[in-house]
């Protein structure tokens, strides 16, 4: 369980800053957090490690992501968009088959600082 966590931190945090800060700037940081519907670090001793792959699935890549990380036994969080998955559902359903976590990654992976949180949400 606390993998999951880990891994939805370090994608929300990635999404957070990386792409202009579109829901920090907001101030709804705060909110999520009193509500739990996001989380943006956990304590921990271990050394953890959450492997996240963005913008699939791809037929090419993300197949061989997959037999690699089969490989190894290890999960991973793939988050999709969800255009691609119309294309390749498969794919999907083996990353949700082989027990990895599959996320949003929105639905046409249109990223905007200057969208509103309206705008953003829709
Ligand atoms: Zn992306």
């Amino acid at each position: 369980m606390k993998k999951i966590w880990i891994i939805v931190i370090l994608f929300i945090t990635i999404t957070l800053f990386d792409n202009g800060t579109v829901l920090s700037k907001s101030t709804k940081r705060f909110e999520f957090e009193k509500t739990g519907d996001a989380i943006w670090n956990a304590r921990t001793t271990k050394k953890i490690v959450a492997l996240t792959f963005d913008d699939g699935p791809d037929p090419l890549y993300t197949t061989q992501i997959l037999k690699l990380l089969k490989k190894y036994n290890a999960k991973a969080t793939f988050f999709v968009i969800g255009e691609h998955v119309g294309e390749y559902p498969e794919i999907v359903q083996d990353e949700a088959k082989q027990g990895h976590e599959i996320a949003n990654h929105t639905y046409s992976h249109h990223f905007s600082a200057n969208l509103s949180q309206e705008a953003f949400v829709t």
